[in-house]
C-alpha cells in the first residue's frame, strides 16, 4: 500500500510540475524550436548539467506518461547531435518506460488480476512464451503509442528485464530517426514530416520480422530433428498408435472413424492400466470393502450388524470377474470390428516414420506411417529408499497378481503414499480387515486439495481404522518393517504387505525415443498440440501428462488423433480448462476447476458458497450425511470457478458442474433447473440456492414488504 501511495505521490508531483511550471509550452514543436537556441548556448557552457537535466526530464516525462516525448527526442538531436542524442534518449526512454511499466504493475495489476485473473491467465501464458516477440512488434509499429505499451505491459506478468531490453532494442531505430530529424531542426516544420509512409512501412516490416524469424527457426528446428532420417515416399499407414490403454484406444477409434488406416499396437493387455491394474480393479475392490463396512455398521439402518468374513481369494476373483466383464469394451475383436488393425506385440520406433513391432508370436513387422501416437502410459515410481529392493514391495502393477495368490487379507499392511491411489487402497483394505498404516511425507494426505478437504480425508481414513502417519518420511526398510521419521523421531511399521503408491512416471524408454534423440529424463516435452519435437510423433495419456486420469487420457486422445491426421490443415490446442477428478473414498472427494488454495496462489479473486450434505433429505434418509458442496464463484457473478464436493456419489454429482463450467452456465442456471426429489443431485441446486440467498436484494425486499403492508390496508 505504501509503495502504491509513493508511486501515486511521485506521479502527482511530476504532473503538478509539468502543469504548474508551464513546461507543456516547451513540449510543443514551436515552443521547443524557439527555446532550443537559448538552450544551445547554455549547453556549450554547462554540458554535464544540461545532459543530466535533460536526461532526468526525459525520464520523468516518459515515466509519468506525459505528452512530449517525441518533441524531446527532436530536441535531443538539435542539442546534442545524432550519436549523443540517440544514446541519451535511448536510455532515458527505456528507463522512463520501465518506471511507467512498474507503476502500472504496482498500482493496478493486483486489482486487475483479482477481477479478471482467470482470463488474464491465457494472455500471460502467451506472453510467457512469446512476450519478447509481441513487445518488439508493438515497439516497431507506430500505431501503438509508446506510453500505452508501457502501461499495458506493466499489467501483465512480462518480466521487467525482458521489457527493458526488448524496449531498448525495439525503440532504437525510431529514436535514431527522430534524433536525426532533430539535428535538422531548422529545416523541418512539424512532427508530421519526420517519418514518411515508406519509413513507417519499413518499421512495420521490421516489427513483424521476428515472427518470420520464429517461423523460420521452427522450420529449421524441425528440419534438424528430422536430419539424418529418410522420409519414406509412401506410407503403409496414416497412423500407428503405440499402447492400447485409454489414450491409445480412443486415438485408434477416432482414426478409424474418420477412415484413416490405423494400427494399434499393445504389448500386454488391451485396456492398459485402467482396465487391468488401475481404475477398474480398484473400484471393484472398493465396492467389496463398502459392502463389508455396511455389514459391520448395519445398525445405522436398523439391521443387526455382523462382522463380515472376507474370503480374500473370492474377493479378488470378483475383481477379476469385473475386469473380464468390461474387457469386451476394449477387446481386439471390438476394435478390429471398428476398422482398427490391432497388433499384439511390442512396438519400437526405428525412425520418425517407421515402427518395428515384435509380435507376441516372435515375428517382426515393420510399418511406415505418416504419424505416430505414443500412448504408452506411466509406471509406478519406486523411491530409492535403503532396503526397498528386499522389502517385497508391491505396486499397482504387481499387487493384483500377488493378492490373487493370498487366502486372506494381509493382516498388517503398510501403504507408502497419501495421494488418491494410496488413500483409496488404505480405506478399502482397512474395511476388508487389514490393519493399515498410511505413511506420507507431506503434512497432509490428498495434498493438492484445500486443507479442510485433506483433513476430512485423513479423518475418514482414521475412522476406517487406518493409522495415518502424515509428515513421516520413510527412511528404510528392514526385515518386514518400514522405518519412518518425523522430526528426528523414528516410527517402525511392521507389515505383511507393503504397497508403494508414491506416484507414477511416464513410460518413455525402450521404444525408440532415446534413439531418436528425445530427452527421456523426467517428462516428455510436447507442445500445445501434443506433438513431440517431431511434429508427426504425438503423445496422449499418462505418458504426456500432466493429468494421470483415464478421462484426461481419452480427452487428449481426440486432440492427438485429430492433430496427427489433419494437423497439416488445422491444429487444435489441447484444452485442459475443465478436468474433473475424483478420489473414490467413502464419502467420495471430487473436484473440478479451482479450489481455494489454487485460486489464492494464482491471485484470482473468488467467493465461496457452501452447502452441507447433512441438510439434504436423501442423504439423511440414507444416513450418508458427511460432506459438503463448495462452489467458488467470480466476485459479484454466478460464474463458477471451481467446485469441490465431498459426499456419497460426489463423483456423479460433480458432472452437473463439469457441464456447467464447460458450457459457461452459472449458478442461476443450476438453480433454475428441476432436480428430482429426493436425490443427492439436489445438493447442487441447494448450493446454488445458498449462493442466491446470500445475495438477495435486501433493499428491494424492504420495499416489497412495505407494499404488502399497504395491500393489507
Ligand atoms: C490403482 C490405480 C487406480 C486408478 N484409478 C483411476 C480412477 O479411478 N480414475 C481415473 O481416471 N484414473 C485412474 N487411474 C489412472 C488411469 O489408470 C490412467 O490414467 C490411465 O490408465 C492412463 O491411460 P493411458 O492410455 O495413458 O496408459 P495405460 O493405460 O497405462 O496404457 C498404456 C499401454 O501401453 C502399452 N505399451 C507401453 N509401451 C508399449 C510398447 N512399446 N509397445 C506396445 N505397447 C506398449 C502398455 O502395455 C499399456 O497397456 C488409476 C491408476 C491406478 C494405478
Amino acid at each position: 500500500m505504501l509503495k502504491k501511495l509513493l508511486i501515486l505521490a511521485a506521479f502527482a508531483a511530476v504532473v503538478a510540475a509539468y502543469f504548474g511550471l508551464g513546461l507543456g509550452q516547451y513540449l510543443t514543436f514551436d515552443g521547443m524550436k524557439a527555446a532550443v537556441a537559448g538552450w544551445n548556448a547554455f549547453y556549450a557552457e554547462n554540458p554535464a548539467l544540461v545532459l543530466a537535466a535533460f536526461f532526468a526530464a526525459y525520464v520523468a516525462v516518459t515515466a509519468a506518461s506525459l505528452p512530449g516525448a517525441a518533441i524531446m527526442t527532436l530536441a535531443a538531436g538539435a542539442l546534442f547531435g545524432l550519436v549523443t542524442g540517440t544514446i541519451l534518449v535511448s536510455f532515458a526512454s527505456t528507463i522512463g518506460a520501465g518506471l511507467a511499466f512498474l507503476s502500472a504493475r504496482y498500482v493496478l495489476r493486483d486489482g486487475l488480476e483479482a477481477r479478471f485473473g482467470e482470463r488474464l491467465r491465457a494472455i500471460n501464458a502467451g506472453l510467457e512464451r512469446d512476450g519478447a516477440f509481441y513487445l518488439f512488434t508493438l515497439r516497431m509499429l507506430p500505431v501503438f503509442p509508446f506510453f500505452v505499451v508501457n502501461l499495458v505491459m506493466g499489467l501483465t506478468r512480462l518480466p521487467l528485464v525482458t521489457f527493458l531490453w526488448v524496449s531498448q532494442l525495439g525503440m532504437l531505430l525510431g529514436t535514431a530517426v527522430y534524433v536525426n530529424a532533430g539535428t535538422q531542426l531548422a529545416r523541418i516544420d512539424g512532427l508530421s514530416g519526420i517519418v514518411s509512409p515508406a519509413l513507417l512501412g519499413s518499421f512495420a516490416l521490421l516489427g513483424i520480422a521476428p515472427w518470420f524469424a520464429k517461423l523460420l527457426i521452427g522450420w529449421a528446428r524441425r528440419r534438424k530433428a528430422y536430419a539424418g532420417f529418410t522420409r519414406p515416399k509412401r506410407f503403409d499407414r496414416n497412423l500407428v498408435v503405440i499402447g492400447a490403454g485409454s489414450a491409445g484406444l480412443v486415438s485408434a477409434y477416432i482414426a478409424a472413424t474418420v477412415k484413416a488406416k490405423v494400427t494399434l499396437v499393445e504389448a500386454h493387455a488391451m485396456g492398459g492400466d485402467c482396465l487391468n491394474t488401475g481404475c477398474v480393479p480398484s473400484k471393484a475392490l472398493i465396492k467389496s470393502a463398502r459392502v463389508a463396512e455396511q455389514m459391520r455398521r448395519a445398525d445405522r439402518y436398523g439391521i443387526t450388524p455382523t462382522e463380515p468374513q472376507v474370503p480374500f481369494r473370492e474377493t479378488i476373483a470378483r475383481v477379476r470377474h469385473v475386469i473380464r466383464a468390461i474387457e469386451p469394451h476394449d477387446s481386439v475383436e471390438r476394435f478390429e470390428g471398428l476398422g482398427v488393425d490391432v497388433v499384439q506385440g511390442y512396438a519400437r520406433m526405428v525412425d520418425p516414420w517407421t515402427v518395428a513391432i515384435t509380435r507376441s508370436d516372435g515375428t517382426e513387422q515393420r510399418l511406415t506411417t505418416r504419424s505416430i501416437i505414443l500412448a504408452t502410459g506411466a509406471e509406478p515410481i519406486v523411491p530409492p529408499i535403503p532396503g526397498i529392493e528386499g522389502s517385497g514391495y508391491l505396486t499397482s502393477e504387481t499387487m493384483w497378481d500377488a493378492f490373487a495368490a493370498m487366502d486372506e487379507v494381509p493382516a498388517r499392511m503398510a501403504i507408502l503414499g497419501g495421494g488418491p491411489i494410496g488413500c483409496e487402497l488404505a480405506q478399502a483394505f482397512a474395511r476388508l480387515g487389514a490393519q493399515v498404516t498410511l505413511v506420507e511425507a507431506a503434512e497432509k494426505v490428498l495434498g493438492r486439495e484445500d486443507d479442510e478437504v485433506s483433513d476430512l480425508a485423513a479423518a475418514v481414513l482414521t475412522e476406517a481404522g487406518v493409522a495415518v502417519l502424515t509428515g513421516h518420511r520413510a527412511t528404510q526398510f528392514e526385515g518386514g518393517v518400514l522405518v519412518a521419521e518425523r522430526a528426528g523421531e523414528q516410527v517402525r511399521v511392521p507389515y505383511d504387505a507393503l504397497i508403494v503408491a508414491v506416484g507414477r512416471r511416464p513410460r518413455l524408454t525402450g521404444f525408440g525415443l532415446e534413439e531418436l534423440g528425445v530427452d527421456v529424463d523426467g517428462n516428455l516435452a510436447t507442445d500445445g498440440f501434443l506433438a513431440t519435437r517431431f511434429p508427426n510423433i504425438l503423445a496422449a495419456g499418462d505418458v504426456a501428462g500432466p493429468y494421470q486420469l483415464t478421462h484426461a487420457a481419452s480427452h487428449q486422445a481426440w486432440y492427438a488423433a485429430v492433430n496427427a491426421l489433419f494437423g497439416h490443415l488445422k491444429k487444435f490446442t489441447a484444452d485442459y480448462r475443465v478436468i474433473p477428478q475424483v478420489t473414490f473414498l467413502e464419502p467420495e472427494f471430487a473436484r473440478v476447476g479451482l479450489n481455494e488454495r489454487d485460486a489464492a496462489a494464482q491471485g484470482i479473486a473468488f467467493e465461496v458458497t457452501r452447502y452441507g450434505i447433512d441438510d439434504l433429505d436423501r442423504a439423511i434418509a440414507e444416513s450418508e450425511t458427511a460432506g459438503f458442496v463448495k462452489v467458488l464463484t467470480a466476485p459479484g457473478k454466478d460464474r463458477i470457478l471451481g467446485v469441490t464436493i465431498v459426499a456419497a456419489h460426489a463423483g456423479d454429482l460433480l458432472a452437473e458442474y463439469v457441464l456447467a463450467m464447460k458450457h459457461g452456465l452459472g449458478l442461476n442456471k443450476i438453480l433454475g433447473t428441476i432436480h428430482s426429489y429426493p436425490t443427492f443431485a439436489e445438493a447442487n441446486k441447494f448450493a446454488a440456492g445458498q449462493w442466491k440467498l446470500a445475495r438477495k436484494p435486501e433493499k428491494l425486499l424492504t420495499w416489497i414488504e412495505k407494499y404488502h403492508d399497504w395491500r393489507r390496508g
